[in-house]
């Protein structure tokens, strides 16, 4: 009689190389595929903001169409004290970090005959997902729209 019966081939376990081999392609995968996911995240925070920016200039552009000039703010001003009641019905938060949008206007006589704004955001973006704004740089945090100039990146708000 032969006591030691080889197992059956279907209840062999795992050798440690083969749990290795697994283990290893797991963290390959993870290591690939974090960073991406934390990027489309800092993505999608710069696309929004920008989006609640040209909100903003909409509102800005709507009350100058009723009323002949952009609501007085001679220096930034949070949009929510700006008066755009009625323009602007909810006050848009920046994913990218906490604060206030801030706005600042000059009138047709204050600039060269020519009325026009400036939109600063809040929060603090990856500079990376910046790099296709104009003056994006490594540096640069901020988002910056001018009527005038479109949109640029600014190192900090109100700049
Ligand atoms: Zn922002």
């Amino acid at each position: 009689m032969n006591g030691s019966k080889p197992k059956n081939e279907s209840q062999r376990g795992f050798t440690l190389l083969e749990m290795m081999v697994v283990v290893a392609i797991i963290a390959i995968l993870a290591a690939i595929l974090v960073p991406n996911f934390t990027r489309a995240r800092a993505q999608t925070q710069t696309a929004a903001c920008m989006g609640n920016i040209k909100m903003i200039a909409t509102a800005l552009e709507l009350y100058y169409t009723d009323t002949g000039s952009y609501p007085a703010a001679s220096t930034p001003t949070n949009v929510e004290t700006l008066g755009l009641t009625g323009y602007l019905n909810q006050t848009p938060a920046d994913p990218a970090g906490p604060g206030s949008y801030t706005v600042k206007t000059q009138s047709n006589a204050g600039n060269g005959g020519v009325a026009g704004y400036q939109i600063w955001c809040p929060g603090t973006h990856d500079p990376g997902t910046l790099a296709k704004i104009a003056g994006g740089t490594t540096a640069n945090t901020h988002i910056k729209f001018d009527n005038q100039a479109g949109f640029t990146t600014v190192s900090a708000q109100n700049q």
